[in-house]
């Protein structure tokens, strides 16, 4: 390591910018969003900085020689387009003992600027010792995406009873075990999902903070998880971390095996999940299982294809669990039928053609009768049906009996998201027919004159198209 990240107090005094053009202005524009006092020095005497009336009452623009200019109580200098100026700013910061960057310039530079991860409080530096920024840019989003983004607000609130409550407790690593216990438990849960004020209102509720920290078992919370319909680049970035941080994971049958394999390895997986004619081991039991394992502190996630409250029971999952008092929380997920339409282009509202959706579900042919098929005449509807292959029949006699046309255009769409995924386009009277033509599920139908705008059917596997070849050749 050449250079040691330390961080630089921008109240203790000015920084002295120097330099011309757009780079100047791009420093400039840096070290303005930091907050800090600055003196700009253009050399190229194009003193046009378009500050913001905010940013002008901290920037003074200096006309004198940078280099013969008075530089007490500045606490460094920053050399942006300077040129020769830059070269002699930094023999002079040198010789003063002055913190010092040359733009490009490690020779002449005593400091270089890190990429930032800005969150507040919390400030993530990432330098590769000046070899190569844009490395240091690619790290950079990577924090960007593991760092939730209320993690600065975290800081400030622990700040915040930092001074009360360590009054209270006498001995450091309680002291550290009880802030551990804050964080990783559901009170920071709740300070990163925007609650403030029911984090504030559980921290003051600890009566006993010594006692508190001294407990053995850490508080246990569930994570209702979407996982979407199956590419694992569509989970969302709570997603992951909430993947990445479980010690138990309960998940259907159809979260698919790349999204299981985001899960961190040491964490116990329990499939629960039903498959069609097999049944699982029951919403009771799955309830019954996710409470006790977070009753004896673990963090549990349920991870539930597509979004938890789309035909998913996380409504009946979430009241079970504020029975029993369990912390929890809700992380979405994209629904099937939106990883559907994105797949196959297929635009789920179209201006002055398509301007409702309704999503429904029609698992049996049983299912499929106690629809109300007259709420679905408007031909300006797209109807996306869930569980809907088997019942594809059922669902052609209720559209045709709400009126609607045997010509509507009807897609299939299977394994959407997924690299097997594959469809088939018609009519509501070839409905049953396209149904036997995918080659298995999960599979939505789409139903509307927005499946006209579909693009190709391209995400045929090999196999499929070989198969189907072979088919066609009988
Ligand atoms: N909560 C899930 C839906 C669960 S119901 C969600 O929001 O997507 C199960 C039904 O979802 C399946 O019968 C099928 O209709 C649909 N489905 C789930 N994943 C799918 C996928 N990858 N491709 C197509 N349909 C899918």
């Amino acid at each position: 390591m050449r250079f040691l990240p330390v961080f630089l107090d921008l109240k203790a005094g000015p920084v002295v910018l120097i330099g011309a053009g757009e780079l100047l202005r791009a420093k400039l524009r840096v070290l303005a969003a930091a907050g800090a006092r600055i003196r700009v020095h253009a050399i190229d005497g194009n003193h046009d900085l378009s500050l913001s009336s905010d940013d002008a009452a901290r920037i003074e623009v200096a006309t004198g020689d940078p280099l013969t200019a008075d530089l007490g109580g500045v606490i460094a200098i920053v050399c942006a387009g300077a040129g020769d100026v830059g070269v002699a700013m930094s023999v002079r910061a040198k010789s003063l003992g002055l913190p010092v960057n040359v733009m490009d310039d490690l020779e002449h530079s005593s400091f270089i600027f890190p990429a930032i991860v800005d969150r507040g409080d919390v400030v993530v530096a990432v330098g590769t010792g000046g070899t190569s920024p844009v490395v240091a840019r690619r790290v950079r989003e990577k924090i960007e995406a593991l760092l939730p983004a209320r993690i600065g607000e975290l800081a400030e609130f622990i700040g915040g009873f930092r001074k009360s409550i360590n009054e209270r407790i006498a001995e450091l690593p309680l002291r550290r075990r009880f802030w551990e216990r804050v964080i990783d438990g559901p009170i920071g849960a709740s300070v990163l999902a925007g609650r403030k004020s029911e984090a504030d209102a559980a921290l003051k509720a600890i009566a006993d903070p010594s006692e508190f920290a001294r407990a053995d078992k850490p508080e246990g919370s569930v994570a209702l998880v979407g996982a979407g319909p199956g590419d694992p680049d569509l989970l969302t970035i709570k997603a992951l971390r909430a993947l990445q941080d479980a010690d138990i994971v309960f998940h259907d049958e159809l979260v698919s095996p790349e999204i299981l394999d985001r899960i961190r390895r040491d964490t116990t997986r329990v499939a629960v999940g039903r498959r069609v004619g097999k049944p699982g081991i029951g919403q009771d039991a799955i309830n019954k299982r996710m409470i006790e394992a977070a009753q004896s502190g673990q963090r549990v996630v349920r991870l539930k294809g597509g979004d938890p409250f789309v035909f998913g029971r996380g409504g009946e999952e979430v009241e079970a669990l504020r029975s029993a008092g369990v912390a929890y929380s809700i992380i979405p997920g994209i629904t099937a039928g939106l990883g559907g339409a994105a797949d196959f282009e297929v635009p789920l509202t179209y201006r002055h053609e398509a301007t409702r959706i309704t999503f429904l579900t029609a698992h049996r042919a049983r299912d499929a009768e106690g629809v109300d098929w007259s709420t679905l005449t408007d031909t300006k509807m797209t109807v996306v049906v869930y569980m809907g292959m088997t019942a594809a029949p059922a669902i052609r006699a209720g559209l045709f009996a709400a009126g609607r046309s045997p010509e509507t255009p009807v897609g299939v769409f299977a394994r959407v998201t997924r690299p097997d995924a594959e469809g088939a386009i018609g009519t509501l009277r070839d409905l049953p027919e396209l149904v036997r033509q995918i080659h298995g599920g999960p599979a939505i139908l789409i139903i509307g004159d927005v499946v006209r705008h579909a693009g190709s059917l391209r995400r045929q596997t090999p196999k499929q198209i070989i198969s189907d070849l072979l088919d066609a050749a009988e």
